[in-house]
This record gives structure tokens, C-alpha cells and sequence, in this order.
């Protein structure tokens, strides 16, 4: 822009001459201008005015030129306007006054005009190239600011020559401004001083450039990473002396979101623990970095029956129980690191959760396997069944699988792998497995089968079987216990004891159940309606299905459906899946029970039985499990608890089936020791539907009653020998 466009200028003189000729030269260049004949003309012209530039003659009356420059530079808008006075010749006390009163310039009166006007130029041309330096260095630190960068000048001895206000403000010391680069030292993490004070000497002397980043804490207590760089410049107007200039900047804010990532993609957010994925990174340098006579191994822990917890009470606890095992296990292993027995790990190699129920960790050691495992068990004996403080009583059991680095271990995740289906092995509660390659091939087909049951319902590939149960006595059928089975295209068939626990687990049972329960009510309402017959159909509940708050409606909506009495369907509970049962299932199940429901409970007399659940639970029928019968005929302990049971049930009045009945004897046995019902592949196996129709047509198990009175008759008829000629029947009148 040309600096002349319609700039204004003020001039004040008392001599009328001068001031025509400074008017005229000054307007012929294209300024507009404003006279003043004195000096308190000149104060009061400057309002209304506004110059870009005041001339002043040092000597006027009512007002010196100095008088009114010091006025000017009094006001906001005329601190840093250019203001030339005019002198006489030689005047050196005015010209020395002039500058003490803010003059940007002075010229000697009666100069050539035209000159006048150059001069003129020159200081509006200054003033515009300060305005520019002003802004840009106002923009500079208004930058500085937003980036939280600041510079600071030292000396080679590492004095402050001069800090930006940014500096002050990041290290909070803006009341103070530090005086030496040591003060900043001093902030720094101890570890991090001296490395620090060479890197600066190093910079002073031999002119390396530097830069690093630090943690520090401020004089204020405040946490804060920095990073600051160096280099020896020249300093301003000196070709040869040199200043170190650092810049800071705060990087705080950066490096606590970078943190926060990790935190988010490193750890579990509901435990705290680190989480697989730093065990696997934590793994994989293991793995790269490994030792000669040392044993990597992952131990992988599992917590029974979290998933039980989580639905009773909530993922919440469920998570706080996970990882107070997890801690509590974690100290009993660093104690033995302690001690010696294992090696001691880098920080960074923890517990880590690797799963909903579990979590795991690398263990080197110089154990073997076996001092090892017993390390393990002895942590899991410690940490199960713990008092707790969390809202359960105790902690749950844990078990734990192991797996060691060998020369077919490809890799972290198979090693993590491999640990975790030697957990799944582990059944027991503190029972700890080591892996071999089957758990894997099992663990696969576990997927395999998880995977394609999801499909199983919709794809058709379940099925009922039927198999009868009949009174001991006279063999008639009472009723028929269904039983799923399972084809599927590649698995082949896959029996109930396999695929049922993985369905409860993954929650499929649900669906699976109320397939069940339907097709089983429209089997039994067409064999009623055919046979005119009023057996019943049972059905085995998972103990999933019991907690579903809806169960007892859907029982009710099938029966309903399929025109059924409630006495036509038997529910077969274990008491596994009641023991830990709340309240609710109880009072669901009594009130089923009242409804007309039939209760069994499947399964007695194997590990878990207590004679206490039958009395407290509401039962029409204990069903003898089928391992009972094996050795029925041969070993006595098995006759003592089958006869004890049955007396216990007959004093409740609750009936008795034995499952498992394979041959004569054995029906024979359970019938003299009171037994109401026998069920087992010397009754019938289990039969599709058709076959079961066909099995009844030809009337059941009567054949079966037919040999049982022949062998009878043939056993009497053997006794008489025995007794003697005289009492044989072909002797009889
Ligand atoms: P369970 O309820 O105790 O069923 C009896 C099991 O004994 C059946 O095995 C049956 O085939 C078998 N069995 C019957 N008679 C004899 C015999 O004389 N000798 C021998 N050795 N075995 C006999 P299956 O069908 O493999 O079922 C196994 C278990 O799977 C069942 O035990 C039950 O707990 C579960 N299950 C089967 N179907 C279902 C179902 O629909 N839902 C649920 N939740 N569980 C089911
Ligand atoms: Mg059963
Ligand atoms: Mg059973």
C-alpha cells in the first residue's frame, strides 16, 4: 500500500512562512494536513484529527513542541506514533529533551520542503515495519502459547538471557522467571539430571545439538513430560559471541492420551489386569530372548463356575472375584520367586486376564514340570475357598493348566492356547494339568461343536429318542424318559454327554430346552391319543434352564398346547444343578410341583448325592444312577447304598427307579430290594419314535414279564428237587 494514501499529518509552527511551505510540500505529496499555530493548538487538534505522523517546532508560545510531544505520548493512540521535532541548528539541549520526551526524530528548521517530505516517509515507513514485527511476534507467541512451546536463551554458562513468557507458564514459574538452566535440571527425575547437564555442556562447547524428553515435576508439584531441544546459535548482533537456545515444549496432554490408549488396549477396563494381548507381546519377546537351562512355561488359570456368578449376582462381582484370584495367585508366585524357586520376572510380566473366567501368566523357572505343578496346586489350594470380603463368602475353586515351551511351540498364541485347554482339562477344582497335544484336538472339536450346534435346531439335526420305564414288578410301562441325539453332516453323531454341557455354557440349552420340552408334549399327546394310555414323558432340565425366570411358564404353555395334563410330564433334575440353587428356583420348583408336575431328581448315588437335598427339596421320584447297578450283583458296598436308599425313599414316600438295568439279574435284584421302577437295555434302549410305537404295538416289555415267570417257575421247580421226590408236583394226586 502506498504509505502516502490519505495519511494524515499534523503540523504545528508558529512561523506562518514555515508552516505554508512544510503545508504545501506535504499536501503536494498526497498527505492531507492539519496546521496548528501554537502548541496548545496542537494538543487540541490532535483529537479530532487522528495523524499518522506529528511535527512539532521545539519553540512555540502558550506551548513548547516538547510540551505537547510528552502529551501525546501520554495518550494510548500516540504511544507509539512518529513524532518529528524541529530544531534550531546546533540546538543539542533541545534535540537531547525532545528524545527525553519521546521523539521518534528530529530536523532542523527551515529545512528544504521537500526533503521535509522524505524525511516524513522514512518514519511512517519505520512505524509501519514495527507494526509488522509487533504483530508477527504477538502471533509467534500466541502460537507458542496454543502449541505450549517456548524458548529460552543461555549463555554457554547456562544463564538466562532471555525466556518466553510460554516457559514460564509450562515449568509454573512465570513469577518467577529461573535465572540458570540448572533450576530446570533440578525438576528433572535424578536419573535424568546428570544426563541431562552434559547433554547442555556438550551443546555449550562442542556445538551438538540435543534433544529428549523428561518427566518432571514442577516447583508447584505438578507432574509433566517435556521435551526440549538445543543448539548453539549467534547471538543477536554479534558475529562472533553465541547463546544456546532450548525450546520446551509440553507434551503432557499428548503423552497422558497416548497412555490412556495403551491403558485402553493393553488392559482389561473391568479388572485393571493387563490383558492377552500384553501377554502375548510379553510372550513373544520371552520366546525371542530365551536362555539356555530355562523353562518358559504359561500357567493359565480357570475360575469355576464365574459364569454362575456372573448371572446370580452380576458381571460386577464376577469380575471382582476373577481378580482377587488372580492377585492372590500372582503373590503366591512371586513369593516362590522370592524364595528362589521360580525366576524373577521383569515388572511387566504379570497376571494378565485372558478370558471371562480366566487368567494367565509367564512362569520361567528352573523347576522341573512336576516341582512346578505342585507349586501351582499349592497356590490353588491356598487361593480356593478363601474367606472373602466381596459379597460371596469364598473365593471359588480354581484350576490351572500348564504349558511349556518345547520345539514344536510356534508361537505366543499357541502357547497361550495350549495353556488354556490344559486349564479346560483340569476339571477338578485345584487340580492342575499339564498340556499334551489331545487337550488341543479336544479343545478344537469343542468349537467345532459349539459352533455347529448354533445351527442344530433351525437345521433339523436334533432328535428325541424314547426309552421306557417300567414298574419292577410287572414290568408295565409308567412312563418314557426322552433323550437327545444329535447327528450332524461331518461331527458324525455326537452324544448328549458331550454336546448338553457345552450347550449350557454357551447358553444355547435355552433354545435346545424348549425344543425339547415341545416336541416331547406333541410326541406324548399322539402316543396318548393312539395307545389310550397315560404314561408320561420325562425330560432332563440343564441346570441353566432352571434359573430362566421364565421356565415354569413355558412348562405351563407346552402342557397347555398340546392338551397335556400337568401330571403327563416328569422334569429329571441333578442335584449338582440345584445345590447352589437360590430361593427362587426352590419356590419355582414347589410351585411346579404343585401345579402337578412331576420332580424327579436323575442321578442319585453318584458323587455329589446327599440324602438332606431329597428331604428338602420337593421330589416324586430319585432315579438310582446307572453306575450303582454295574456291580450291583457282585459288590456288597453297592448292595448297602442301593438298599439304603431305597429305605430312605420308601419313608418319604417318594418313588424309586434304578436306571441301568442290563440284564435279568440285576431287575431281579433292585425288585427284591423294593425298587418301584427299572429303566435300562434290558427293559429297551432308547427308541426313535417309531421303533418306540412298534415297541408298544407288540406290547412292551410283557415278553420280557412272560421269561421273567417261566425262569421263575423253572427256579421253583428246581428248589422242589432239591427238597426231595416226595414233594415233586408229577408226584402230587
Ligand atoms: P440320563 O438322564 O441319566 O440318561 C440316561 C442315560 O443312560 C442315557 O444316556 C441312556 O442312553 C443311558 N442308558 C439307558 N439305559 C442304559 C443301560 O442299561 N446301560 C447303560 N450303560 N446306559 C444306559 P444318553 O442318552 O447318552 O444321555 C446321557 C445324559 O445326557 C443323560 O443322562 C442326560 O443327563 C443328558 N441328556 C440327554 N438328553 C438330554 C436333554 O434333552 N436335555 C438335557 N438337559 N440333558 C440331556
Ligand atoms: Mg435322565
Ligand atoms: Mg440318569
Amino acid at each position: 500500500m502506498d504509505p502516502t494514501h490519505s495519511t494524515t499529518i499534523l503540523i504545528a509552527d508558529d512561523d506562518p512562512s514555515h508552516l505554508l511551505l512544510a503545508e504545501a510540500a506535504l499536501g503536494g505529496a498526497g498527505f492531507v494536513v492539519h496546521t496548528a499555530n501554537d502548541g496548545e493548538e496542537a494538543v487540541r487538534q490532535f483529537e479530532p484529527t487522528q495523524p499518522d505522523c506529528v511535527i512539532l517546532d521545539v519553540n512555540m508560545p502558550k506551548m513548547t513542541g516538547i510540551e505537547v510531544c510528552r502529551r501525546i505520548r501520554e495518550r494510548a493512540d500516540g504511544r507509539l506514533l512518529p513524532i518529528l521535532m524541529l530544531t534550531g541548528r546546533n540546538d543539542i539541549v533541545s534535540i537531547s529533551d525532545a528524545f527525553a520526551a519521546g521523539a521518534s526524530d528530529f530536523a532542523q528548521k527551515g529545512m528544504n520542503p521537500r526533503l521535509l517530505v522524505e524525511r516524513v516517509r522514512f518514519l511512517l515507513r519505520d512505524r509501519a515495519m514495527q507494526d509488522n514485527l509487533w504483530s508477527s511476534r504477538s502471533k509467534l507467541l500466541l502460537a507458542q502459547r496454543i502449541a505450549r512451546v517456548g524458548h529460552w536463551e543461555l549463555t554457554l554458562d547456562g544463564r538466562t538471557l532471555d525466556m518466553s513468557p510460554v516457559v514460564g507458564q509450562i515449568l509454573e514459574c512465570d513469577s518467577q522467571p529461573m535465572e540458570r538452566y540448572e533450576s530446570f535440571v533440578a525438576m528433572l527425575d535424578p536419573a535424568e539430571q546428570i544426563q541431562a547437564r552434559q547433554a547442555f555442556i556438550a551443546c555449550a562447547t562442542d556445538n551438538s545439538r540435543f534433544s529428549s524428553e523428561h518427566r518432571l515435576r514442577t516447583a508447584a508439584g505438578k507432574d509433566l513430560y517435556i521435551h526440549q531441544e538445543a543448539e548453539l546459535v549467534q547471538a543477536a548482533g554479534s558475529a562472533h559471541a553465541h547463546t544456546v537456545l532450548v525450546t520446551l515444549q509440553d507434551l503432557t496432554r499428548l503423552r497422558r492420551a497416548e497412555d490412556a490408549v495403551q491403558t485402553l488396549s493393553y488392559f482389561d477396563s473391568a479388572t485393571g489386569l493387563p490383558n492377552r494381548r500384553h501377554l502375548l507381546e510379553q510372550l513373544s519377546i520371552a520366546l525371542k530372548d530365551r536362555k539356555p537351562g530355562i523353562a518358559l512355561c504359561v500357567a493359565a488359570f480357570r475360575v469355576h463356575g464365574l459364569d454362575r456368578i456372573a448371572q446370580a449376582h452380576g458381571a460386577e462381582l464376577a469380575d471382582k472375584i476373577l481378580s482377587e484370584a488372580a492377585r492372590q495367585i500372582g503373590e503366591h508366585l512371586a513369593e516362590a520367586s522370592t524364595g528362589g524357586t521360580l525366576l524373577k520376572q521383569a515388572n511387566t510380566a504379570r497376571v494378565c486376564r485372558t478370558s471371562e473366567a480366566g487368567f494367565a501368566m509367564l512362569v520361567p523357572s528352573r523347576e522341573s514340570v512336576e516341582n512346578l505343578s505342585d507349586l501351582i496346586r499349592t497356590a490353588l489350594a491356598r487361593v480356593s475357598g478363601q474367606p472373602t470380603n466381596l459379597g460371596t463368602e469364598y473365593l471359588p475353586a480354581v484350576s490351572a493348566g500348564l504349558a511349556l515351551v518345547d520345539g514344536d511351540t510356534t508361537g505366543a498364541e499357541q502357547l497361550l492356547t495350549n495353556a488354556q485347554a490344559a486349564s479346560e482339562q483340569a476339571r477338578e477344582p485345584r487340580s492342575c494339568e499339564l498340556f499334551t497335544p489331545v487337550p488341543l484336538a479336544r479343545s478344537r472339536r469343542r468349537l467345532a461343536i459349539e459352533t455347529a450346534l448354533r445351527r442344530a435346531v433351525a437345521a433339523g439335526e436334533l432328535q428325541l429318542v424314547y426309552q421306557p420305564r417300567v414298574a419292577s414288578d410287572t414290568l408295565d410301562i409308567t412312563g418314557v424318559e426322552c433323550l437327545l441325539r444329535w447327528e450332524h453332516p461331518q461331527l458324525g453323531s455326537v452324544g448328549p454327554e458331550e454336546f448338553v454341557p457345552i450347550a449350557e455354557e454357551t447358553g444355547l440349552i435355552d433354545q435346545i430346552g424348549d425344543w425339547v420340552l415341545d416336541e416331547a408334549c406333541r410326541q406324548l399327546a399322539s402316543w396318548r391319543a393312539r395307545f389310550e394310555d397315560n404314561f408320561f414323558v420325562s425330560i432332563n432340565i440343564a441346570a441353566r434352564q432352571l434359573r430362566q425366570s421364565n421356565f415354569a411358564s413355558h412348562i405351563k404353555a407346552a402342557l397347555d398346547k398340546h392338551r397335556l395334563p400337568a401330571n403327563a410330564l416328569e422334569i429329571e433334575i441333578t442335584e449338582s444343578s440345584i445345590v447352589h440353587a437360590p430361593q427362587e428356583t426352590r419356590r419355582m420348583l414347589e410351585a411346579l410341583r404343585r401345579e402337578g408336575v412331576r420332580i424327579s431328581m436323575d442321578d442319585f448315588g453318584t458323587g455329589y448325592s446327599s440324602l438332606g437335598q431329597i428331604r428338602r427339596l420337593p421330589f416324586d421320584c430319585v432315579k438310582l444312577d446307572r453306575s450303582l447297578m454295574a456291580d450291583l450283583y457282585t459288590d456288597v458296598g453297592a448292595q448297602g447304598v442301593t438298599a439304603a436308599i431305597l429305605a430312605m425313599t420308601r419313608t418319604l414316600r417318594i418313588r424309586s427307579v434304578a436306571e441301568g438295568i442290563e440284564d435279568p439279574e440285576s431287575l431281579e435284584m433292585v425288585s427284591c430290594l423294593g425298587c418301584d421302577e427299572v429303566q435300562g437295555f434290558y427293559i429297551s434302549p432308547p427308541l426313535k419314535a417309531r421303533d418306540f410305537a412298534d415297541w408298544l404295538d407288540a406290547g412292551g416289555a410283557v415278553v420280557l414279564a412272560r421269561h421273567r415267570a417261566a425262569a421263575i417257575a423253572i427256579e421253583l421247580e428246581a428248589s422242589k428237587i432239591e427238597v426231595g421226590p416226595a414233594l415233586r408236583t408229577a408226584d402230587l394226586p
